[in-house]
Order: structure tokens, then sequence, then C-alpha cells
């Protein structure tokens, strides 16, 4: 692959880790203590009383139901977008994981955090 496309490529993948990182703070904090996870914050039920509370703290509990997929897509996203950086520092990116082989310029271009070639992904 030459320098200039590896270039942009880690710049794309820089660019959109850090746009998923925007989009999981509004949700989720952080995980401290194991690397690139994060916990999705349950919204505490403030403990109002009343049938007005529990039905609030019914809908932080949907809402919260909705979120976890999101968070995890992201999570998982994040996870192959530093897996592809950490392999541009290895000079190892652009590589199938299973076959060897390397990956389509143009699949890279639109799929820069692909770990599997097309055939491979299948
Ligand atoms: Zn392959």
């Amino acid at each position: 692959m030459n320098k200039k496309l590896l270039k942009e490529l880690k710049e794309k993948l820089e660019q959109e880790r850090a746009t998923i990182e925007e989009q999981l703070k509004r949700f989720a904090k952080k995980d401290e203590k194991i690397k690139g996870d994060w916990d999705t914050i349950f919204p505490k039920w403030n403990g109002e009383a009343g049938s007005a509370g529990l039905e609030k703290a019914a809908d932080e509990v949907e809402e919260y139901s909705t979120l976890l997929p999101i968070e995890y897509a992201f999570e998982l996203k994040l996870r192959n977008i530093d897996l592809a950086l950490e392999k541009i520092k290895k000079s190892k990116y652009g590589v199938c994981e299973k076959c060897g082989k390397e990956i389509d310029e143009r699949r890279l271009k639109i799929y820069p955090e692909a770990r599997f070639c097309l055939k491979c992904k299948k």
C-alpha cells in the first residue's frame, strides 16, 4: 500500500475514533479499569414519590435498554479502529487476519477498520 493512502486511512481512522468517543461520552462513561470498555450510565431513579416518579423511572429504564446495543456497537467499532491503528504502527495494516492476503484498497477506503478481506468476511 502506498504511503499516501496509508496516511489518508490513518487520518480517517483517527477522525472516526474521535467522533465515536464523542458520541459515547454523551451516554456512557469510560471504564477506567478495562481499556476500551465503556459503561452506559444507568439513570438513577431519583426516588420521587408516587406514580409520577415510578413512571419516570420506567421511562429511564426503557431508554437504558435502547442505548445498550448502541453502546455495544460503538465499543466494537472503537476496538476495531484501535486494532487497525495498532497495525499501522506495526506496519501490518491492510492484511487480512484470516488468509494473510492484502485487503482490497477500495474496501479499506470505505471501511478502514476492516480486519478481513471480502472473501473471508463471508
Ligand atoms: Zn482473507
